[in-house]
């Protein structure tokens, strides 16, 4: 019998990074459209030359969006995502551009261009059932890792196939962990970032977060706090509000204009009261005048970039650098080659202008605040669905190889890692 599905993967394939799959169900379905942001360059998925029937966002992180209106330079099928995906892809688009110029690169799209994807985005809500075409059905659930992010189900005659885009399956502080609660599924492409280990304890890390803190700034430092625009700066807000800390708390860099994102989609957050609270108790800092406020005296400092490659995180690190009070923390995974990874590595930093690495005096650590699944919570998701098949992307290859074993030792379930170029077929009639 011939198998009547496949998967082309362009991106993402065995690499964490520049998603992009194409998923085939008779008719074509772009899944992410994403880019890698490297330590000195942007790479991009294959062209896809094939016409896809639809493209399909599972949220805004530039690895999944960031090629969209790249897409729109050639094509005119919709494309769909939540409201809150569109909202925040679109602050990461503009974004991007200035990304590409910053690293020496020509952009791959201007912002006319960004207007333009505009006119093809569709937006769907979670938990409602839509036909893409005759044959087949969209339906997105909460996949927990960022706001907007869903599990995106593909409904082919009675097949069905489950892709998880980044998904949480754990509770955070923002996000009450994927909806695993989504119908029979035949076939799961699932992502693998963690899929070869486990993730410390979550309220012991914030625990240990919080009083690094607050003693940081007891004995008159300043706690650095380097974050993520999307997701982390709002959850490191949210936590330290939560504990109640004696110090005055500031806000800067993208994150603000995410913060209004999220705040418009509250209504998506586990405690929207409680993340409502925890934005209107900071200090949103604008521009100089405010830095300097925010260093006047001792305080937390939330601020983007998360790998300290850029933002305003390098002002105030420049400040606080030889400063045995001070701390800088950590809160996401540094890659290689990234300012944040060589302070882990090294205890050293590049000077601002010459770029030279000096050793700092400050205090610096790093806490474990992830947003992907471990190993365990990806196979309790994987456990309930049973597919027939599954399918691993968005994951070292290493990594991908010993979570497939797992996953054969555990569930029995056929695995395989999707390759770059390659097509893989699925679905015996
Ligand atoms: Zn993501
Ligand atoms: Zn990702």
């Amino acid at each position: 019998m011939d198998e009547k599905y496949s998967i082309t993967g362009h991106g993402a394939c065995k690499e964490v990074g520049r998603s992009a799959f194409v998923v085939d169900f008779g008719e074509k379905f772009l899944m992410d459209y994403g880019i890698k942001l490297n330590v000195d360059a942007i790479e991009y998925p294959t062209e896809i030359t094939e016409p896809v029937k639809a493209a399909i966002i599972s949220h805004a992180h530039l690895d999944h969006s960031g090629l969209l209106p790249y897409f729109y330079k050639k094509s005119e099928c919709l494309s769909f995502m939540t409201q809150s995906t569109l909202e925040l892809a679109d602050l990461l688009w503009r974004d991007s551009i200035k990304i590409a110029e910053f690293e020496g690169m020509a952009p791959k799209y201007d912002k006319g261009e960004i207007e333009q994807t505009h006119r093809y985005n569709f937006v769907v809500p979670y938990e409602k059932k839509l036909s893409l075409t005759h044959n087949v059905s969209l339906e997105f659930f909460d996949a927990g890792h960022i706001l907007g992010s869903a599990l995106t189900k593909l409904t082919h005659d009675e097949n069905t196939f489950l892709y998880t885009g980044d998904y949480k399956v754990n509770e955070t502080q923002l996000h009450n962990g994927a909806n695993l609660d989504v119908g029979k599924i035949d076939y799961v492409m699932t992502e693998a970032t963690y899929g070869d280990r486990e993730q410390a304890d979550r309220k012991l890390e914030e625990k240990a977060f919080c009083e690094s803190v607050q003693s940081t700034v007891e004995r008159g430092g300043w706690a650095i706090v380097p974050v993520l625009a999307i997701g982390r700066s709002q959850e490191i807000v949210d936590i330290l509000s939560k504990y109640n800390l004696d110090a005055p708390i500031y806000l800067d860099g993208m994150g603000k204009k995410v913060s209004e994102i999220y705040m418009q989609h509250a209504d998506l957050i586990k405690d929207s009261d409680g993340l409502k609270k925890a934005l209107n108790g900071v200090n949103w800092v604008e521009g100089k005048q405010g830095r300097a406020k925010a260093m006047k005296q001792p305080s937390i400092i939330v601020t983007t970039s998360g790998m300290m490659k850029g933002g305003p995180v390098i002002g105030y690190v420049q400040k606080i650098i030889n400063d045995p009070r001070s701390k800088i923390h950590l809160t996401s995974y540094q890659a290689e080659g990234t300012p944040g990874r060589t302070l882990m590595a090294e205890g050293k930093l590049p000077r601002e202008k010459t770029k030279e690495l000096v050793k700092v005096g400050c205090r610096y650590e790093k806490f474990d605040f992830s947003a992907h699944p471990s190993q365990s919570e990806m196979i309790r998701a994987l456990k309930k669905w049973s597919p027939k098949e599954i399918f691993l992307v968005h994951g070292d290859g290493k990594v991908m190889d010993l979570f497939s074993t797992k996953i054969k030792e555990e569930l029995g379930i056929k695995t395989t890692a999707i390759s770059a170029g390659k097509k893989v077929t699925f679905g015996k009639d």
